[in-house]
């Protein structure tokens, strides 16, 4: 099975599924530790922050100290339209991890495509909420064909996130993907809704069978999968950075990019390449995706990537 995003939410549902031994796991995500995630992300430690070491790697290696029968399948990668297949094909399962609409409706649209069950989780400030999203019955487009705006959503950026809260759902995801994978019984159509601090515990049931109007039911038109569909820029959730996306084509190996940006003293590992200048701190990964640390605006944070590193 596959978890997307290894932060709040998927390094909880990582180490539960690990030790429930649940036999092949891959992780995947974008980023690094840093210490503002170790309050709520616990597969992760001061070293790991310290080092700065990506979410991915660093949670495969202490799950493989928990449980070390099971294969973890660590990702470097941000999900999306153009690595989905690659990705997330031979996952039984899909476990949503994220922070984000975009990300989830890609994992709602890639799933009713190839008849996989997914499990929503989302938590901010001190909500939890939680459903699974099963084959032949209504997807998250047949509820909302729509993601909602950027800004009508709170996100954990705008309103932080309790940790308690992360607890409960990665608790419901954990028995729901048990369920999926280890029982004949499939749960109930239901968006499961708790509040850590009022105690209030909420069970909505949800729409079964798929809407007549679901343009991924109905017509398998799937928006979310289509190439070009995503933003090639991508603030990044409470970070004060800005992630570019890969660009197409040809792109320089990191170890020829160290040496043409040599003059800017580059740290560069197996899996990043990162140089700091007085506005901007500028991490390369395989492949040319980027994050630019520094600034939130994603014209400036391409700016700075072109005059430093360039397109
Ligand atoms: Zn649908």
């Amino acid at each position: 099975m596959a978890i997307v995003g290894i932060g709040a939410l998927g390094s909880r549902v990582a180490e539960d599924l690990a030790r429930a031994g649940v036999g092949r796991l891959r992780l995947i995500d974008r980023d690094w530790v840093e210490p503002s995630n170790l309050h709520r992300q616990h597969l992760f430690d001061e070293s790991d922050a310290e080092n700065e070491e990506p979410k991915a790697l660093a949670a495969a290696h202490r799950l493989a100290a928990i449980n070390s029968e099971i294969e973890l399948v660590p990702e470097l990668r941000d999900l999306g339209p153009d690595n989905a297949d690659d990705l997330l094909s031979d996952a039984d399962l899909v476990v949503d991890g994220t922070d984000n609409f975009q990300t989830r409706y890609l994992l709602n649209d890639f799933c009713v495509r190839e008849g996989k069950p997914w499990i929503y989780g989302a938590c901010v400030s001190t909500q939890a909420m939680v459903a699974p999203f099963l084959p032949e019955r209504a997807c998250l487009r047949c509820l909302f064909p729509e993601p909602p705006p950027a800004s009508a959503a709170q996100t954990c950026e705008t309103a932080g996130i309790l940790p308690p809260a992360a607890a409960i759902v990665t608790a419901l995801q954990c028995a729901l993907a048990l369920r999926i994978l280890a029982t004949d019984s499939l749960p109930a159509a239901e968006l499961l809704t708790a509040d850590v601090l009022s105690g209030e515990l909420r069970t909505m049931r949800l729409l079964e069978a798929p809407s007549d109007a679901c343009p991924a039911c109905q017509r398998r038109d799937f928006p979310a999968l289509a190439l070009g569909s995503q933003s090639r820029t991508k603030k990044l959730c409470g970070r004060n950075a800005v992630q570019l996306s890969a660009p197409a084509g040809e792109c320089l190996p990191l170890e020829a990019l160290a040496a043409r940006l040599v003059d800017f003293a580059p740290e560069l590992s197996s899996y990043m390449l990162r140089i700091t200048v007085p506005e901007a701190r500028i991490t390369v990964f395989p492949g040319g995706r980027a994050i630019v640390q520094g600034t939130e605006d994603e014209g400036r944070a391409r700016a700075l990537f072109d005059r430093y590193v360039g397109s």
